[in-house]
């Protein structure tokens, strides 16, 4: 059977799958009001006070084999057949499985979709800063890289959200000679991103750096006004989501192990996907660029395969880099900013450091997740061990003689 593929959200993980499926002869239809001009999301949070480089563009364009659809879809209908269907794939008798509707009154029939919509950022407003935006798309990081570019000395940036995007700001913003305030609802930064060790560390180093931190801001209006000349929120994000059949989902698309949704000859990738069977479920999107990329990767060759979705499941390992100010962290599979009973290895110096996460408290209990900061060789082992089949003990990685990185290459 021919298969018609569209592809909703032409961020990382849209662009990803479109790009492999035509690579591997299959045509598809990507719809994205900005489908071939969008752009990585990290650098935009990291590169606005410092002048280098911070639009990188995916430069994908369209050919024989991809279609840009420059509209936005505003939900999908599954055919009949396919909606009482418990298959992951149509069949010879279900050829269309469902339409895509687009927000020009336009229709697109599919076989096979992939929702990769992403998240929004949320907007609260600050009483204070009518100008305040979060800094989440190209426009936002644009409009804030102008202010800065006109405006003679030093800034005064206020900053709502103590997670990854805050911290990235703040620090840069500092780094870049600027004054900068982070308004927090509890009493440490990261919170929920991190384990206690790494998150203390960090806090610290941010404070010497010259960042400071307003704890237990319960509401904006509790910002004073008058005191920033610029002000970025940075209080969370939730998945774009549309409707299947007029049903949106409450959090994002629940997805199993091979990335479906429970409509047949639907899956969900990326930011927008919630996965909640293997190795990798989680309550959350993971929401970090390497699981996009891979979910592209994943669902393009499970959909140019013959075999009806009976691969193997996603198993790549999860992991998030985020780089703020001089100071860079890494996770790497599953790691809990609650977990009590991590080991920590230092570098030599005491700088540098990881924490380990396993699945129990007992000597045979297995590596999971690993978090590193400022040491990018070791979290390039964290990843390859956990991807390997020589996954470390409790008892090995607390022996003081255990070789990690050496492990890392067996
Ligand atoms: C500022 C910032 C910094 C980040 N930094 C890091 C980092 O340092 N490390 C890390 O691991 N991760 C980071 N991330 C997260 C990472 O960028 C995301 O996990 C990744 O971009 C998700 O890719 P995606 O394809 O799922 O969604 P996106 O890249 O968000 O793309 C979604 C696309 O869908 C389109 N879309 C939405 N709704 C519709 C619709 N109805 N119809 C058509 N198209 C639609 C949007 O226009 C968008 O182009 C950062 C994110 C942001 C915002």
């Amino acid at each position: 059977m021919a298969k018609t593929i569209v592809i909703i959200g032409a961020g990382l993980a849209g662009t990803t799958a479109a790009r492999e499926l035509s690579e591997r002869g299959q045509a598809v239809t990507l719809v994205d009001p900005a489908a071939g001009e969008t752009s990585e999301r990290p650098p935009l949070s990291k590169h606005l006070f410092d002048g280098s480089r911070y639009h990188l563009p995916f430069h994908l364009e369209a050919s024989e084999l991809i279609t840009f659809v420059r509209d936005r879809a505003t939900e999908i209908t599954l055919a009949e057949a396919a909606a009482h269907s418990q298959q992951a794939s149509p069949t010879v008798d279900t050829p269309v499985a469902g339409t895509v509707h687009l927000a020009s009154g336009e229709t697109l029939d599919f076989t096979h979709c992939i929702l990769a919509t992403g998240m929004e950022a949320n907007r609260p407003e600050i009483p204070g800063y009518p100008d305040a935006l979060p800094v989440y798309n190209l426009t936002e990081a644009e409009w804030i890289r102008k202010f800065v570019a006109e405006s003679d000395g030093p800034l005064n940036v206020g900053v709502l959200g103590s997670g990854y995007l805050g911290m990235e700001v703040a620090t840069s913003a500092v780094a870049a000679g600027h004054e900068a305030t982070v308004y927090l609802r509890g009493d440490e930064p990261l919170r929920k991103q991190l384990s206690a060790h790494v998150r203390t560390a960090l806090f610290e180093k941010h404070k010497d750096a010259g960042v400071k931190f307003v704890a237990h801001t319960s509401s904006p209006d509790d910002i004073p006004a008058d005191t920033h000349n610029l002000f970025v929120t940075s209080v969370g994000a939730r998945p774009a989501l549309i409707p299947i059949d007029g049903v949106r989902p409450a959090v994002a698309w629940e997805v199993n192990e091979k990335l479906a949704t429970s409509h047949a000859g639907v899956w969900a990738a990326g930011d927008c996907a919630l996965i909640t069977d293997g190795a990798f479920a989680l309550d959350h999107p993971w929401a970090c660029e390497p699981v996009a990329e891979s979910h592209g990767k994943y669902l393009a060759e499970l959909l140019s395969s013959d075999d009806g979705g009976t691969g193997e499941p996603w198993s790549d390992i999860p992991w998030h880099w985020s780089f703020q100010g001089p100071e860079k962290v890494f996770t790497a599979g599953l790691t809990s900013p609650d977990a009590t009973d991590t080991l920590i290895r230092h570098d030599p110096s005491g700088k540098k450091f990881q924490v380990f996460h396993f699945d129990g408290s007992a000597p045979d209990a297995q590596l999971v997740g690993v978090e590193t900061l400022n040491w990018p060789p070791l979290q390039a082992a964290a990843r390859r061990v956990l991807a390997g089949n020589n996954i470390p003990t409790r008892a090995q990685i607390e022996d003081p003689d255990f070789d990690f990185k050496a492990h890392s290459r067996l």
